[in-house]
């Protein structure tokens, strides 16, 4: 079987050695010594001023809205991971979506400035598959309206936006180090802001706002990373080149032999990918359905990231219609990319897939993947 994504392990041996001395020092949890490690080496490697470790992606979406006080509406898109909305909703705060450019998949600037009202508070664009959001413009919108600007970053990592890391834009940034995301620690998340007093303001809501012993300073939650999470991250961070280099080799193949089968992303002229994934874009919806379909015969499971489009979320009050979103969402497949998927089994994807539309679906069901 070939899944969309296979989690990066590291070497058993290696991260049993950080285990062991986890082991030794008895310290399993809040602030250990990996946990610092990770954040500096993690600082430094992305280039960014402030960072904090979290125990997951949601989590560290939940602690900017509360950091920075947010209420009322929230701009944000529909075309992204179910997160990016609940977490929203979660808090209180009410999602009011814009639509999306229907080339880069990111949010239009101009359909977030048409539903900005006296409620708004804040936008939440998600720089979608890592590609960076049209972010000099949404800071112009948010200037104009002074409203805060939260990244969902989680496909971001090590995207870099005109020579620097691109979580360095907007108010707050953050990370997804779930086990399927480009760099993880099984589960995981960070906060990135550039803003020394809200980093340490979210230090404090990490550990329940627990400031010293006998002191609890304001409202806080547990949102802390633990030493066994750390250790795992220690270990995909010294393989992240390796692992982006085998990714690349993958995505490029996909583009060279599929680009008369099915579009592909718009992506930043002032950025590279970080091959965090391998959308395509069919013509209809109709098409893919068939596609996913000769591809699950082989055994391959794509998935269909993203879909449905958020708009379409039966928990929310207000009922709106972004039709990009919705035409994107109908229309687009994730393909298997991760480092140990092999030349054999990819030529099976995109034999599949070529074969399809030369109308040769009998013919392809012979291949198999085992
Ligand atoms: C994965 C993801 C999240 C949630 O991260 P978790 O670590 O799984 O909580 C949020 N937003 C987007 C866009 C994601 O892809």
């Amino acid at each position: 079987m070939i899944p969309v994504t296979k989690a990066y392990l590291p070497e058993k041996e290696k991260y049993q050695s950080y285990v062991s001395d986890i082991f030794d020092r008895a310290w399993l949890t809040n602030n250990g010594c990996l946990l610092q490690e990770l954040e500096q080496r993690l600082t430094q490697h992305l280039g960014v001023r402030n960072l904090i470790l979290v125990a997951n992606g949601s989590l560290a979406l939940q602690l900017a809205y509360k950091a920075l006080g947010l209420t009322g509406e929230i701009i944000t898109t529909p075309f992204s991971f179910a997160a990016t909305t609940s977490t929203l909703v979660w808090e209180g705060l009410t999602p009011v979506f814009a639509d999306i450019d229907p080339h880069t998949f990111n949010l239009d600037p101009a359909n977030i400035a048409a539903q900005i009202t006296s409620n708004t508070t804040a936008i939440v664009p998600v720089h979608v598959f890592g590609n960076p959001c049209a972010v000099e413009a949404i800071q112009k919108v948010a200037d104009q309206h002074q409203l805060k600007v939260i990244y969902d970053a989680a496909h971001a990592f090590d995207t870099q936006y005109k020579g620097q890391s691109v979580l360095n834009y907007g108010d707050i940034s953050t990370l997804s180090f779930h086990a399927t995301k480009l760099f993880h620690t099984i589960e995981g998340g960070a906060v990135i802001t550039n803003d020394d007093q809200l980093a340490a303001k979210i230090r404090l809501l990490i550990n329940f706002g627990i400031s010293g012993p006998s002191k609890i300073e304001s409202l806080g939650t547990n949102a802390k990373m633990s030493e066994f999470q750390a250790a795992m991250g220690l270990c995909v961070l010294d393989e992240i080149d390796n692992i982006k280099q085998q990714r690349a080799k993958v995505w490029h193949k996909y583009v060279e032999d599929l680009t008369k089968v099915v579009s592909f992303q718009q992506w930043s002229q002032h950025s590279d990918n970080n091959y965090a994934y391998a959308p395509v874009l069919f013509e209809s919806e109709q098409q893919l359905l068939e596609a996913e379909a000769y591809l699950k015969q082989n055994n391959i499971l794509p998935r269909r990231y993203f879909h449905p489009s958020l708009d379409t979320l039966t928990y929310l009050k207000a009922k709106q219609i972004c039709k990009h979103s919705r035409d994107i969402a109908s229309r687009i497949l994730c393909l298997p990319i991760y480092p140990t998927l092999n030349e054999r089994e990819q030529n099976i994807i995109l034999n599949v897939l070529k074969g399809l539309y030369q109308g040769n679906s009998d013919q392809m069901l012979s291949f198999s993947v085992c």
